[in-house]
């Protein structure tokens, strides 16, 4: 291949399609500016134990607690804890935000991201 045949060709912009809707909930903003909490109660609080087994999928809990060497061994099992479901911002259609509540007072967090996969949701 000769030099004068290499083509710089411009990087592709993957950003999505930016409107007034995506800049309030992702856009740009100065360092230090504090937005605001967006964060809802979607599911009450409830024992993990009271749910039918299967409910709540294993790939919330199976990697961040039962796999986690570096918990307290209380906080590794996933039936001792209270779950609590919560959506980070309103217009979520789903609930993405799990927290789990040991009995030791510790909590664990567990951030959904991309439509795919299992989301319970209880009352
Ligand atoms: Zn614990």
């Amino acid at each position: 291949m000769k030099p004068q045949q290499l083509v710089i060709t411009k990087g592709v912009n993957p950003k999505p399609e930016i409107n007034a809707e995506w800049m309030a909930r992702h856009g740009v903003y100065p360092k230090e500016t504090v937005l605001p909490e967006t964060q809802v109660e979607h599911c009450p609080k409830r024992r993990v134990a009271d749910f039918p087994k299967g409910l709540i999928p294993p790939r919330l809990y199976e990697r961040n607690l039962e796999h986690n060497q570096l918990l307290a061994s209380c906080c590794r099992h996933p039936e001792k804890h209270k779950i609590k479901a919560k959506k980070s911002h309103p217009r979520e259609p789903r609930a993405d935000i799990y927290i789990f509540y040991c009995s030791c007072g510790r909590k664990h967090r567990v951030f959904c991201v991309g439509m795919g996969d299992e989301r319970p949701e209880w009352k």
